[in-house]
């Protein structure tokens, strides 16, 4: 029987995280629970200049809000851990040892002054074969000169040596056969001189002791791959290596290239999973939970963005993501972004949301708003008559906020123009009818009901029911928008209705 499917997300916490990350993510969840496997989470901290604080905790919060919940993490434990790769420093160095007795990498001694030096005196310098012969390490030194070297504790990294003239391939789940010529390959620092293993060796090595079966990231992970297959020749044995799949980008919605957080920035939509806070910047990032994206909409979203069943079918819950996920479905070419479809995702899923649910997650966008809310089930009610016309969370504010308050701002000037006394005099009529509902008790009546009294009072006063019925709207809602208008009179109540018409009568005088 086959090894347990293990994949892995192994993310550098250096920031928000776009929205190709999380389709990484995604897909590697998706492949994992089809097949019954496990998914973990490993933070790839070795590179310490660029630790951002918070950008670990970041990762682990928009997992969960996805509802992409590792198996195995800095968080949930595993018997494979340590998780984080900073706490794992001690487990590399014996492999770049190894590589070192076996020939397949060297110390170089270059200090960095050395290095800029040469990156001046040559135009696009790379320290591969053919300048590492005049570089200051174990291959150029003498055996004499490289021992007295590590015997005065001389700082050192140890670089693989990449072979010439040799083809390294491998077959990508995505692309198929991807081959690469060792002479383009640049010797990269596999072990620093603080003792911390490069992504390059880490990665190879984690993967390996975390017995991970396919590993599947970014596109732009591409180019480093020569260097990955061959540490797992020199380390492992091909054999043991795990299938690779090259995600493709996810672009720009205009023009060509893959669809960055400036993109987001000049289109005005988000491009990180949730709001990112730099602590570097003190700048926040607007994320797609906080504009107002439930969830459900944004794994099906991205799922989309570069895969489909071959069907037509758009929409989809996470266990039929799970049931249907393939990787031959996996698009080669990258797929470009659409905001308008994204939120037309969204309101797909606020249509089919319950809106007890609903509720829960409006809440807090009206807290933020000062709107506030007295009778939950009011809130739900509510949501229920409005839902249909949100694309986002706040989309409720704008849509429902006069159901819990009176509007401040009246359109008068699309009632003015043909207001006259007549009108005028109806209206007044209107309240007075109503308050007299209230006097006997009654403090709001079924929409039909309310709509019978209205059309009544139209007929007595010789009035078009049609001519009334957008100034009544305005005086409700503030505008020309919102559900039937006996809908809202039934849901705000009588009393609110009277205290409406009044003040927009007094503007309207
Ligand atoms: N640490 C790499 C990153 O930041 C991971 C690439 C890989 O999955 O091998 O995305």
């Amino acid at each position: 029987m086959d090894a347990k499917v293990r994949v892995r997300f192994a993310p550098s916490p250096t920031g928000g995280l776009h929205l190709g990350g999380v389709r990484t993510v995604l897909f590697n969840y998706l492949f994992a629970k089809h097949n019954n496997g496990e998914f973990i989470l490993r933070i790839e901290d070795t590179d310490q200049t660029r630790f951002v604080s918070g950008a670990e905790q970041y990762i682990q919060d928009t997992l969960a809000w996805c509802g992409l919940v590792p198996d195995e993490s800095p968080l949930h434990g595993g018997p494979y851990g340590p998780y984080r790769q900073s706490e794992r420093k001690a487990m590399y160095k014996e492999y770049a040892d190894k590589l070192i007795e076996q020939g397949n990498a060297y110390y170089a001694f270059d200090t960095p002054e050395d290095l800029d030096a040469k990156r001046k005196e040559i135009p696009n310098f790379q320290y591969s074969l053919t300048h590492r012969m005049g570089m200051k390490n174990s291959l150029s030194l003498s055996k004499e000169v490289v021992d007295e070297l590590l015997k005065n504790n001389t700082p050192y990294v140890i670089r693989i040596k990449v072979p010439e003239n040799e083809e390294v391939s491998l077959e990508d789940v995505i692309r198929g056969h991807v081959s690469f010529d060792t002479n383009m390959v640049d010797d990269k620092v596999l072990l620093k001189a603080d003792g911390m293993p490069t992504y390059h060796l880490a990665v190879v090595v984690d993967d390996h002791l975390m017995k991970i079966t396919h590993a599947f990231r970014g596109e732009e992970w591409l180019p480093s791959a020569p260097v990955h297959v061959l540490l797992w020749k020199y380390l492992f044995g091909l054999d043991k290596m795990p299938k690779w799949a090259h995600l493709p980008l996810i672009l720009k919605p205009d023009g060509n290239g893959k669809l960055s957080k400036r993109d987001g920035e000049r289109l005005g939509f988000p491009v990180f999973a949730m709001d990112w806070f730099d602590p570097n910047t003190n700048n926040t990032t607007i994320g797609f939970k906080e504009r107002g994206f439930l969830p459900e909409a944004f794994v099906n979203l991205l799922a989309m963005l570069g895969w489909n069943d071959g069907t037509d079918k758009e929409m989809y819950t996470m266990d039929e993501l799970i049931a249907g996920f393939s990787l031959d479905r996996v698009h080669k070419g990258g797929a470009k972004f659409d905001y308008e479809k994204a939120k037309w995702f969204n309101a797909e899923w606020i249509k089919k949301m319950d809106n007890d649910k609903l509720a829960g997650l409006v809440q807090p966008f009206f807290d933020k708003e000062g709107i506030e809310v007295h009778d939950p089930a009011y809130l739900v009610k509510v949501i229920g008559l409005v839902k249909e016309r949100c694309h986002l969370l706040p989309d409720f504010i704008t849509q429902s906020s006069f159901y819990f308050k009176a509007p401040t701002e009246i359109d008068t000037s699309s009632i003015a123009p043909k207001w006259d006394a007549k009108k005028s005099d109806f209206f007044k009529a209107l309240a007075k009818i109503y308050s007299s509902k209230i006097a006997s008790g009654i403090i709001t009546e079924p929409a039909v009901e309310l709509e019978a009294a209205f059309k009544e009072l139209v007929a007595k006063h010789e009035l078009k029911a049609g001519e009334l019925m957008l100034p009544f709207r305005i005086m409700l809602v503030g505008s020309k928008f919102g559900p039937g208008v006996f809908e809202i009179v039934e849901a705000i109540a009588l009393k609110n209705t009277i205290e409406r018409i009044e003040y927009s009568l007094q503007l309207l005088s």
